[in-house]
């Protein structure tokens, strides 16, 4: 071996076939296209985020905590087990009031099989940050190592704040004098049910006109399901809510916590108005249905570190409860002459996808609703609620 392939070795950082102890440059921000790793990263499309590309930086300034930066270790899955006592290290200017994801895939590691990523965990930048770097320990995401897939950037709170970032790596270290945060807990994020053949449906919020006739459909199908209920419409003696889940739970449906007002909780302007959200959500349902829940979803799927941190804080032992079947009644509203919803629901069932979000807003969706119950039994698997298709030792037996 000549001296310069000496040399680059020891650039490299392999010294006698050790680990590498030098930093792993995830994104350099120089490529618009790839990250350093050569892998996709890339900004949310939409109208509420804005990403610009500078030579070496990527300022985003957001409006919607909705809107999210990836940036990937690679399309399947990556084992960074050898990660654990490293760091993740962010430089950056502007706003840490974002979170910051460390995604996990699916068990088969691929991007066109529901879900993708299978879940993630979460942890709010700001408290990792001294106003440019965020140092991270990768210990604090509790994801399956084996199959990472990459780090997400969300749910940046400050509207309209612009935040420059220069560098992401995976520093081996802390720099002298740093310290880091306890890991403040988190609960499980679900897009999937875990049991063997089961799917489940998770209905969300409705309008009264349309929900005698939901129903009746749900009970004439005889399934089981789990209904996320908004508190203050439980709370309004003028609407038809309480009666109609209070039967629910007499049938054996399942109904769980879907926040007090329904905002992006997220984006709340201070952590006592998302308490507030956890704490009258769980108060309602327990008032007016005599259920206690441990199973959330959030309103418009929003997930943010500061939501999934109060709502374990409000709710001990909760889980927030995504899907991977979309039959995407956001998109058609009531114009849906071809049955796009049952189109949506039936191509997320051919990735693979066994949990649905639903909502009875729109005709459209109530008209489809058998459809979608025949494409759930139509893959031989059982229709349960979403607590018995999460093995739940709580949930009854089926
Ligand atoms: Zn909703």
């Amino acid at each position: 071996m000549n001296t310069r392939a000496l040399f680059l070795l020891a650039l490299a950082g392999f010294t006698g076939g050790a680990l590498s102890q030098t930093a792993v440059v995830i994104d350099d921000f120089k490529s618009p296209d790839t990250n350093a790793q050569g892998n996709y990263h890339g900004c949310d499309a939409g109208d509420g985020i804005t990403c610009t590309w500078g030579d070496g930086s990527l300022t985003i300034t957001s409006s919607d905590t909705d809107y999210s930066f990836y940036s990937q270790f690679t399309n399947g899955c990556q084992d960074v087990t050898s990660w654990e006592s490293q760091y993740v290290h962010v430089k950056f200017s502007g706003s840490p009031n974002f979170s910051i994801a460390l995604q996990q895939n699916n068990p088969g590691c691929k991007a066109e099989v529901a879900p993708y990523p299978e879940t993630w965990d979460i942890v709010y930048a700001a408290d990792y940050s001294d106003g440019s770097d965020i140092y991270i320990p990768i210990s604090h995401f509790n994801i399956n190592k084996s199959r990472a897939v990459g780090l997400a950037f969300k749910a940046f709170r400050d509207a309209g704040v612009e935040t420059k970032f220069s560098l992401i790596e995976i520093a081996t270290g802390l720099p002298g004098g740093r310290s880091v945060p306890e890991k403040k807990p988190t609960g499980p994020l679900y897009f999937a049910c875990t049991r063997p053949n089961s799917i489940a449906f998770g209905i969300d919020d409705g309008v009264p006109e349309l929900a005698d006739r939901m129903m009746q459909i749900i009970d004439e199908a005889g399934i089981k399901v789990t209904f996320f209920t908004v508190g203050n419409a439980l709370d309004d003696p003028s609407q038809p809510f309480t009666k109609l889940y209070q039967d629910a739970v007499k049938k054996g449906h399942q109904v769980a916590l879907h926040s007090y007002t329904h905002p992006k909780i997220e984006g709340l302007p201070t952590v006592s108005a998302i308490d507030d959200e956890f704490k009258k959500s769980r108060e309602s349902t327990l008032r007016n249905l005599g259920v206690d829940s441990k199973y959330f979803r959030a309103p418009y799927g929003t997930d943010g570190a500061l939501t999934r941190q109060r709502l374990l804080a409000n709710v001990p032992g909760a889980k927030v409860i995504n899907w991977s079947i979309d039959i995407q009644d956001w998109v058609f509203l009531e114009n849906d002459p071809n049955n796009g919803q049952t189109a949506a629901a039936a191509s997320d069932i051919a990735k693979g996808g066994n949990l649905f979000v639903a909502h009875y807003l729109y005709n459209t969706t109530v008209n489809q609703f058998k459809d979608f119950i025949a494409l759930a039994k139509g893959t031989g698997k059982t229709i349960m609620r979403i607590d018995q298709c999460l093995e739940d030792p709580e949930a009854p037996p089926l």
